[in-house]
């Protein structure tokens, strides 16, 4: 087991890292279960996976379960479904002291996250994650939302969950490809600041991709403890530190808005590619080694992950990539804050990136 503490002013809560602990979780949620019952929200594909092990575990402490199910996909982080959901949980009579259990990905966690804060004023939460993706991303940090009609996570709010419970064996059953795309923001820790765990994760990732419960282990806790270290920073994204989380996200985006945030480039798989051209664009620039880019392209490519416009099956030009880019980021004058690289683990943020260089990089780099 590890433990990581994430510390914010004050406050602060666990994130523990377990093999099988959904299987024996109940006397660890008995103290959050109010009358002996805990309301637990999940999508389908996690209902018929994973609930019927928290299930078990939770009738062995004698804790009832009240279920609510929702669709899976990113479509059911909306107003719809927050709707949908809030009624449901003001029907079992949740109350402001309640803990309401998240067990799903990304999309579940930040739907219930955010229902949670806005419930009679704010309930508790404890999340369960079940995707590579949330295990290592998106369950650290406190940022829950819904999409607009304007944009992705445009409706949300700061809220911390009161404990993360991690399972690596919850990724049993997630589809291989899912948690390929969740490596991408593995590998994200060690590119920003931490060549060490680059390194680590040159060794032990197609372990960790065949399912090997330490190698998951430890790509969690080293993820959890680098995101906890950014976010105690900067927790409201005030200081420009939380922003290094976001290496290769605006190429990542740009290729994302090109395929229609559709199945054909799943995000971590548009991170993937965004962060092989962030290296080989600060390679263009003369600020990183070329032989760091092509390490991070060799890396990404080995564990079947997109490098590339062609690999992420994007058809746009550069010129038409970047306006996808300006469409979702503030500009100044031409120029556009970009993540750039001078090595492997030195991620910095430069303010003067010209945009018409990044086009006919992109276009180069085809
Ligand atoms: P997801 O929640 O949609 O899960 C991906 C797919 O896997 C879904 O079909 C889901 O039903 C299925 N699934 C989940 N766990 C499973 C399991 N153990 N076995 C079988 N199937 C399983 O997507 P995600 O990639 O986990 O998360 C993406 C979301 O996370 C996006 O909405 C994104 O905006 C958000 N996000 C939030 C933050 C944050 O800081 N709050 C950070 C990054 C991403
Ligand atoms: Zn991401």
């Amino acid at each position: 087991m590890a433990l990581v503490r994430v510390a914010l002013g004050a406050r602060s809560y666990d994130i523990v890292i377990e093999q099988g602990a959904l299987d024996r979780v109940g006397d660890s949620l008995a103290p959050y279960a109010r009358k002996g019952r805990l309301v637990v929200v999940t999508d389908a594909n996690v209902a018929s996976t994973q609930l019927p092990r928290l299930h078990a575990s939770l009738r062995a402490a004698n804790i009832a379960i009240e279920p609510i199910i929702l669709p899976p996909g990113e479509q059911t982080k909306s107003w719809r479904h927050l709707e949908q959901l809030l009624d449901a949980l003001l029907a079992l009579e949740i109350e402001r002291g309640d803990h309401i259990v998240a067990l799903g990905g990304g999309v579940i966690g930040d739907l219930v996250g955010f229902a949670a804060s806005i419930l009679k004023r704010g309930c508790h939460f404890v999340q369960l994650p079940t995707t590579l993706l949330a295990q290592v991303d998106s369950s650290v940090g406190g940022k829950t939302a819904i999409n607009a009609k304007a944009g992705k996570n445009l409706i949300g709010s700061f809220y911390q969950p009161a404990l993360v419970l991690i399972d690596p064996s919850t990724l049993d059953s997630l589809p291989p490809r899912e948690t390929r795309a969740g490596y991408a923001e593995v590998v994200k820790y060690g590119l920003i600041d931490d060549p060490d765990f680059f390194e680590w994760c040159h060794a032990n990732a197609q372990a960790l991709l065949a399912g090997d419960p330490d190698a998951r282990t430890i790509a969690i806790q080293r993820s959890v403890q680098a995101k906890a270290a950014i976010v105690a920073d900067d927790e409201r994204e005030t200081s420009g530190r939380r922003a290094l989380l976001n290496l290769g996200h605006t190429f990542g985006h740009a290729l994302e808005a090109d395929t229609g945030f559709s199945d054909t480039l799943l995000h971590g798989e548009g991170v993937a590619a965004g962060m092989a051209l962030a290296f080989r664009y600060s390679a263009r620039l003369g600020l990183c080694a070329q032989a760091d880019a092509d390490r991070v392209t060799a890396h990404l490519k080995a564990v079947g992950l997109p490098y590339d416009l062609s690999t992420a099956h994007v058809q746009a030009g550069g010129a038409e990539l970047v306006g996808h880019m300006l469409h979702d980021k503030k500009m100044a004058a031409g120029t556009l804050p970009f993540l750039l690289a001078r090595g492997i683990g030195q991620t910095f943020l430069s303010k003067d990136v010209a945009l018409d260089d990044v086009a006919a990089f992109l276009d180069a780099d085809r």
